[in-house]
């Protein structure tokens, strides 16, 4: 196809950051939420500590599943929505959803989930498991367009005001404009994007 302009606005959504752990393709595991109620009475681990994971720890809760929520770090991302933290945190407190921080996968059996806190090891029991730990651009498509990758934050060399690559005629649009740091750009800034791109067109 024969273009004027080809505008890149791909998204992260496609490629799940994966933890890379044995049983992590196993079926009953899933890169992404899906209906809850298919989890009511069942046992669910949640794996991650941001929005994806706290609000799904808290949809799953509410449709009758026992959730346990594991994270890596000693605690929730401090960029969890300002109403779904006090939510989560308080369900974790009366003990509704239980969590466990500073916890490493180590592998994922067809019924639980292996995890490690320093020397200990823990079986979680799991029907279901949601690995909800952050998406990445599909940084091969850009590099193969030949638009040039920050080093460091894989940041597309890109010119702020008309969204145009290195690569004349080519521009990118929406959160992969900003690399890796993907939670810069989301709907309420991104949508402006277009008339960056096409503003030279109206005159
Ligand atoms: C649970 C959740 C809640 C959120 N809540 C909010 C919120 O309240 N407010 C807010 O502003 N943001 C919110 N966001 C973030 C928001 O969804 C993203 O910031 C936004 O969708 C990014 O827009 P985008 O145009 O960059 O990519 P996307 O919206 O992901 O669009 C990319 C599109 O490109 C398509 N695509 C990908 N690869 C290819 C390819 N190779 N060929 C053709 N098509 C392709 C995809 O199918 C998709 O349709 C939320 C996200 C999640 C997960």
């Amino acid at each position: 196809m024969r273009c004027r302009r080809l505008v890149v606005a791909t998204g992260y959504f496609d490629h799940p950051n994966l933890l890379g752990v044995p049983g992590e393709d196993l079926p009953q595991v899933s890169h992404y939420f899906d209906d809850p109620h298919f989890s009511s009475g069942r046992d669910v681990v949640v794996i991650g500590g941001k929005n994806s994971a706290a609000e799904a720890a808290l949809e799953l809760f509410r449709a009758g599943a026992r959730v346990t929520l594991v994270h890596r770090r000693a605690q929730l991302g401090e960029t969890v929505k300002y109403w779904v933290k006090p939510d989560i945190e308080n369900r974790i407190k009366a003990g509704e959803i239980a969590a466990r921080f500073e916890a490493q996968v180590s592998r994922i059996e067809p019924d639980r989930v292996m995890i490690t806190r320093g020397r200990q090891e823990e079986a979680l029991p799991a029907d279901r498991v949601y690995a909800l730990t952050g998406y990445h651009p599909d940084f091969d498509l850009f590099r193969g367009l030949g638009i040039r990758l920050d080093e460091k934050t894989l940041r597309p060399e890109c010119d702020p005001a008309t969204l145009e690559t290195n690569v004349p005629g080519v521009y990118m649009a929406g959160s992969i404009t900003r690399g890796r740091a993907i939670s810069e750009v989301f709907i309420e800034n991104g949508r402006f994007d277009g008339e960056k791109i096409f503003a030279q067109n109206r005159a």
